[in-house]
């Protein structure tokens, strides 16, 4: 009874630090209060289980514990989403080695005898086995395509949701053929095929749709650590996978809204659309340089003094942060610009595109910690239509989120999601290293239009020149 109403504390606790995690205000307290729940989640297992194997639970949690640990007071902040897909592919292994050991010892777990396991167990040992294994791949390429190292896809849109749709229902037929009888051989079948899946279901996804990657494998992660629940009948496990699982649908689903894509379609493989440059290696990996004749075209080049002049001039300044800047860790002396262009009286604001970064919430956070009010900040809904009534939009490190091709050319990987309408402002300064494309490896026409002028180096670099030449003016 105590145990129970532990964990029941402990699921209180994770629903709270859900609902904190949900704006940058409460998002601190929301962690803490998620370690709290964690904390009381683990203690309570281990005196659950403190006259049987505490020395091997000790000895996971040391491990785990501290790999974890070193990781993550490594990564960096731009690495945060690789981190959490390849978090994600544990929780899938974990709960393939679970539903497999189920199956194997189920006295252990004292969950009936060998060949004669009730079906709802082997549905629930099958669903674990079917969803963690295609987590764990999924998530090892959605790793590789965010490090840029995803091999090649040898097949179009087309064919992978065919691919995918047929695996599929190979998949549903071999965890009912399991379930009729319970064959070892048949559900490392489903682990094969399942494993299959992961990749078939990630690896043809290309340029914008990569967000919805991330957030639907954390919704996988949660399912796979929920099914893991049923098969130990452990209630925190199912609730606290629920939550996770529920919550990066309800994400996933937010982030399709805003991007103008078909949940469906994504999650059969691939774009909305037939595109030859999302068979490559479905973004991340295109080489910077790439522009083809469009980066033949003339472009005016700008110096940071030119930068200063313009922003001194302007009477009010869109920022648009992008992936650069949290690469070059420009946000505080952003800030501290954008704080010196207001001491001159001009009204500066930031808009945010839903996917800027490389992560949900990515600028968010950034700028939260850079101590930008929150009332400066907005998302593209609330700020788009006041470009056309803004001097300067100053682009920091932002490509994609701004590009016309997801309005005008609709063989792009782009096209349908909603950018960012920066030309529309008197005049749009783009600070970046160079005229390489961004994520979606598409060439940017804003770079050669009239009222763009290129400002080439690292943000960070440029940002402090641009004080200092503020300063002069
Ligand atoms: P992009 O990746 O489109 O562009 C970032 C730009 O930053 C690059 O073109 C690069 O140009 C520039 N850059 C890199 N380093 C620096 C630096 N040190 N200083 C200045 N500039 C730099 O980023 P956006 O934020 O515009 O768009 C996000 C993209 O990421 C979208 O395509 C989105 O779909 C995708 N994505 C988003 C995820 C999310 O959840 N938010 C997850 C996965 C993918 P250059 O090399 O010339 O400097």
């Amino acid at each position: 009874m105590i145990l129970q109403v532990l964990y029941l504390c402990s699921a209180v606790l994770f629903i709270l630090s859900i609902k904190g995690l949900s704006s940058p205000q409460t998002a601190q307290r929301g962690n803490r209060l998620g370690m709290a729940g964690m904390t009381l989640a683990i203690l309570t297992t281990m005196a659950s289980h403190f006259h049987t194997r505490l020395l091997g639970v000790l000895a996971a949690l040391v491990c785990g514990g501290g790999v974890g640990f070193i990781v993550a007071r490594k990564v960096k902040m731009t690495a945060l989403p690789q981190l959490m897909a390849a978090f994600h592919s544990l929780v899938g292994a974990a709960a393939v080695l679970v539903a497999l050991a189920t199956l194997l010892s189920p006295q252990a777990f004292h969950l009936g005898v060998r060949g004669a396991l009730p079906r709802s167990v082997l549905t629930e040992i099958g669903l674990g086995v079917m969803i963690g294994a295609l987590t764990l791949t999924g998530s090892v390429i959605a790793f590789l395509k965010l490090q840029g190292r995803a091999p090649k896809c040898p097949f179009k849109p087309r064919q992978a949701r065919s691919i995918n749709a047929s695996l599929g229902l190979f998949c549903s037929v071999l965890l009912a053929m399991f379930v009729g009888t319970e064959s070892t051989w048949l559900l490392s079948g489903l682990v094969v095929a399942a494993l299959l899946v992961g990749v078939t279901l990630i690896l043809p996804i290309g340029g914008a749709d990569m967000p919805v990657i991330v957030s639907m494998l954390n919704s996988y992660s949660g399912w796979a650590a929920a099914a893991t629940g049923f098969t130990l009948q452990n209630p925190l496990l199912i609730i606290t996978g629920a939550l996770v699982g529920a919550s990066g649908a309800i994400l996933s689903s937010v982030m399709c809204k805003n991007m103008n894509r078909s949940l469906v379609s994504i999650i059969l493989g691939g774009a909305a659309q037939e595109n030859p440059s999302t068979t490559s290696s479905g973004g991340g990996a295109v080489s910077p340089s790439a522009g083809g004749a469009a980066s033949q075209r003339p472009v005016k080049l700008g110096s940071v003094e030119d930068a200063a002049f313009v922003l001194s001039q302007a009477r009010s300044v869109i920022i648009v942060p992008g992936y650069g800047m949290a690469v070059a860790q420009a946000q505080r002396v952003l800030g501290e610009m954008a704080q010196q262009l207001k001491q001159k009286g001009i009204q500066v604001r930031y808009a945010i595109h839903p996917v800027a970064g490389r992560m949900p919430g990515h600028m968010n956070v950034l700028l939260a910690e850079a101590d930008v009010p929150y009332d400066d900040v907005f998302e593209l809904d609330d700020i788009n239509a006041d470009f056309g009534a803004t001097d300067v939009a100053f682009i920091i490190g932002a490509n994609d989120i701004t590009n016309p091709a997801a309005h005008d050319d609709p063989s792009s990987p782009i096209y349908g999601m909603p950018v960012l309408d920066v030309e529309k402002a008197g005049t749009v300064l783009f600070v970046k290293r160079s005229l390489g494309t961004g994520y979606a490896g598409v060439d940017n026409a804003l770079f050669y239009r009239e009222n763009t002028l290129m400002i080439l180096g690292d943000a960070k670099k440029v940002c402090e020149d641009v004080i200092k030449s503020l300063k002069a003016v």
